[in-house]
């Protein structure tokens, strides 16, 4: 049972949007996992045997929610085949042609390097579109992720992806057999059974996630899925219209736009959230907003793979919730919140102006958007009752010394701040920029085995 007292940051955001996003220097109260009482100059209660962490110097934001990631990826970054491909390209050349090399050891590697990398760029909680399965599939994938995310100590989503029509995908390796509708329901019911709770603060969720919904499955199967996935309660998640491609090949082979061709197939709502969303029609925006669908913005991958720039800032002011992720680190080529935050609000405003985003909508954006999109009430916002999941920001570095607005400099400077602590749920994670009880140079040596041996 925690008992922490944050005390002393220069400045916290709450994760809120307009006047509410700053809450001024206060300190965090913490009891049993949950933020009991925010104020200035709160005394400690050493009978109550709380810890002190000290926040001099620092700055508070809530633990970043990245809802869209590979974490297979992590020890795929910069292959050089697909460094300068789009999206099918790079899929032919970098993740498809190394699936059926990934067990469990490089999964397990690749979830430690990820998850260690979000963990220590203020991440607690991170959705993972998992989509390696086949049938003769001899490892257990999603076991090991939700394996190395309790180690860890990171919140995390399993977004159990799967295609059952993989000779429609462009660059999809053809001598991959393809799951059946039943293999893809009953391992969805499987890992619900095992790992998914429902609860407003929950470790672990399940969520219902083909790989995409235009190429993977066919059209029956798409329904199939989405009412087998609410049947179990759970959420539904995918990839949609992240190129000028994917939009062509659903108008030429549906005859629809991918958000009406979502539509026909229930798969709006507010329990579905997409990755990207870069081309979007304005016939869709009312659509996605009368249904409650979600984004996640994923602007790091969409310039690294030249897809183009989702109308994020847009979509928001309709009403329609946009959140951030990283997508997989081998087309990012990281897997840092912060970095995408700043890259994020730097984006639109070349687009739209110096007013197109702010700092503080970023941080809602990427934190309280985030744990709406995943339907994790408890999460995403300091304030008292919501889950103490929060990062303290140590504004050490030159980069961040003669800033005036010290509440948005992890955001508006960029660069990778120091996180002195990161908190999941009341349990510090993070310490000193370092994850206690993760031995660094032995993953690395680890990683870059596995590396060679995926080249
Ligand atoms: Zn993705």
């Amino acid at each position: 049972m925690s008992a922490v007292l944050v005390k002393g940051a220069d400045a916290v955001l709450t994760g809120h949007a307009g006047e509410e996003a700053r809450a001024g220097a206060v300190d965090i109260r913490i009891r049993d996992g949950v933020i009991s009482e925010m104020a200035p100059a709160l005394e400690p209660e050493p009978e109550q045997g709380e810890q002190v962490l000290d926040a001099k110097g620092c700055v508070v934001y809530p633990g970043w929610v990245n809802t869209h990631h590979h974490l297979f990826q992590s020890v795929l970054k910069a292959v050089p085949s697909g460094i300068n491909e789009q999206l099918f390209g790079w899929l032919g050349a970098v993740p498809y042609p190394r699936l059926t090399r990934i067990r469990d050891h490089e999964l397990e590697t690749a979830a430690l390097v990820g998850l260690s990398e979000l963990l220590l760029s203020g991440t607690s909680t991170c959705a993972d579109h998992h989509y390696i399965y086949y049938p003769g599939l001899d490892a257990a994938m999603a076991d090991v992720l939700f394996d190395v995310a309790e180690r860890l100590g990171i919140r995390l989503v399993l977004c159990r992806g799967g295609a059952t029509e993989v000779g429609r995908h462009p660059g999809y390796p053809n001598d991959m057999a393809q799951e059946s509708l039943d293999d893809i329901i009953s391992d969805v019911q499987r890992l619900a059974n095992r790992y998914h709770d429902p609860s407003p603060r929950a470790m672990r969720r399940v969520v219902m996630a083909p790989t995409t919904p235009t190429f993977s499955v066919s059209p029956d199967v798409l329904r199939e899925l989405a009412a087998a996935g609410r049947s179990m309660g759970l959420r539904l998640h995918s990839h949609l219209s992240e190129t000028t491609e994917y939009v062509r090949y659903c108008r030429e082979v549906h005859d629809m736009t991918p958000v009406q061709f979502c539509a026909e197939h229930g798969w709006l709502g507010d329990d579905v959230w997409f990755a990207h969303m870069v081309h979007v029609e304005d016939s869709e925006l009312p659509l996605l907003r009368e249904s409650g669908t979600g984004i996640a913005h994923c602007p790091q991958s969409n310039c690294r793979l030249g897809s183009g720039i989702a109308r994020a800032p847009e979509m928001a002011r309709l009403g329609i919730p946009v959140s951030l992720g990283v997508d997989g680190a081998a087309s990012n080529e990281a897997a840092d919140m912060a970095q995408e935050a700043h890259i994020t609000w730097l984006l639109h405003r070349a687009l739209g102006g110096a007013n197109a985003t702010t700092a503080e909508e970023v941080v809602h954006w990427g934190t309280d958007c985030g744990a709406r999109v995943l339907g994790m009430d408890g999460l995403g916002l300091l304030e008292p009752g919501k889950a103490a999941d929060l990062v303290v920001y140590d504004l050490d570095q030159p980069r961040y010394f003669g800033v005036h607005d010290l509440a948005v400099a992890p955001v508006v400077a960029g660069g990778s701040p120091t996180v002195r602590y990161l908190l999941v749920d009341g349990e510090v994670r993070v310490r000193d920029g370092g994850i206690p009880g993760l031995d660094m140079e032995a993953l690395r040596a680890r990683a870059a085995e596995v590396t060679r041996a995926l080249a």
